[in-house]
C-alpha cells in the first residue's frame, strides 16, 4: 500500500517537473533573452527550482490536510494535572501542542502541528497579524534554531523531519528537508507568497507538546515569566548603556 502510493507520487512529480520546465522556457522566449540564460537554466538554481516547484501537484492536497502529527493526549497526563476534571474538559484540539505569545501585541495564539510539509501553517498571530519572530516567545512545541546548525540526527522511518522554516513574508512554514544528517534550507519557494528563501529564513526545532498539553495553563505562565525575564534583561542593558554616571539626569528631574 506504502510503496504503491510512492510509485503515485512519483508519477506526479516526474509530470510536474514536465510542466515547470516548459514554463520556465516559454518564460525565457518571453524576455527574449541571450544564450547566457540558456546557461543560467541548467545551473544549481534552475535544478533548485525544479526540485520546489515539483511538489506543487501536491502543495494545496498538503496545504488542505490538517492531520495532527503529534499522538492524542494519554489519559494519565490529564490526571496528573493539577485541576484533571477541568483539564479533561478541554479537548487535543482545543489546547493544541502549544502557544506562542506574540511579541508586538502579547496575544497567545494556539499552535497545531500537522503531518505533512506545512507543519504550523501560518504562523501569523491572530490578533496583529505579525510573523512569528526571535523576539516571540513559545512552548517546547518549537523552539529556535540558530543559522550555523544544520547537523542533526535523521529522523525513524516513519517519522518526519523536525526542523522547519518560516517565510519572512506570508508566515508559512515549511518543513526542511534532509538529506542524510544534513538539513536543507537552501532555495525554497514559498508555498503560499511565492517568494524564495535564500537560506534566510528563521529556523527553528519541532520540540515535545507533552508538559504544555499536561498543564497548559503552567506553560503560559512560563511564557510571560520568560517574556518578564527579557524585558527586564533589555532595560537593565539599556540603563547601563545611557547611564554617564552616579547621578543619572532622570534622578535629576525628579529631585527638582
Ligand atoms: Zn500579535
Ligand atoms: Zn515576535
Ligand atoms: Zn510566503
Amino acid at each position: 500500500m506504502r510503496r504503491q502510493s510512492g510509485i503515485f507520487c512519483a508519477k506526479r512529480l516526474s509530470k510536474a517537473f514536465t510542466s515547470t520546465l516548459t514554463s520556465v522556457i516559454e518564460r525565457v522566449d518571453s524576455r527574449k533573452t541571450t544564450t547566457t540564460t540558456t546557461h543560467h537554466l541548467l545551473s544549481p538554481i534552475a535544478d533548485r527550482n525544479w526540485k520546489d516547484t515539483s511538489q506543487s501537484g501536491s502543495v494545496q492536497e498538503d496545504f488542505d490536510s490538517a492531520i495532527p502529527a503529534e499522538a492524542p493526549t494519554e489519559h494519565y497526563i490529564i490526571q496528573e494535572n493539577k485541576y484533571p476534571a477541568i483539564r479533561a474538559l478541554r479537548s487535543d484540539a482545543e489546547i493544541g501542542d502549544g502557544i506562542w505569545r506574540c511579541c508586538h501585541c502579547r496575544h497567545e495564539n494556539i499552535i497545531m502541528h500537522y503531518k505533512g510539509g506545512f507543519p504550523f501553517k501560518h504562523l501569523v498571530c491572530s490578533r496583529c497579524n505579525e510573523i512569528l519572530c526571535s523576539s516571540c516567545h513559545s512552548t517546547e512545541i518549537i523552539s529556535p534554531l540558530p543559522y550555523g546548525m544544520i547537523q542533526a540526527p535523521q529522523p525513524g522511518s516513519d517519522c518526519e523531519v523536525r526542523y522547519f522554516h518560516v517565510c519572512t513574508t506570508c508566515g508559512l512554514s515549511h518543513r526542511a528537508e534532509m538529506e542524510d544528517t544534513t538539513l536543507d534550507f537552501y532555495g525554497v519557494k514559498c508555498a503560499g507568497c511565492g517568494s524564495t528563501s535564500y537560506g534566510d529564513w528563521p529556523r527553528y526545532h519541532i520540540g515535545n507538546n507533552e508538559p504544555y498539553r499536561r498543564d497548559p495553563d503552567a506553560s503560559f505562565v512560563k511564557l510571560v515569566d520568560a517574556r518578564a525575564d527579557d524585558a527586564a534583561r533589555q532595560t537593565f542593558r539599556w540603563i547601563i548603556a545611557n547611564e554617564d554616571g552616579p547621578s543619572s539626569g532622570l534622578s535629576c528631574r525628579n529631585s527638582k
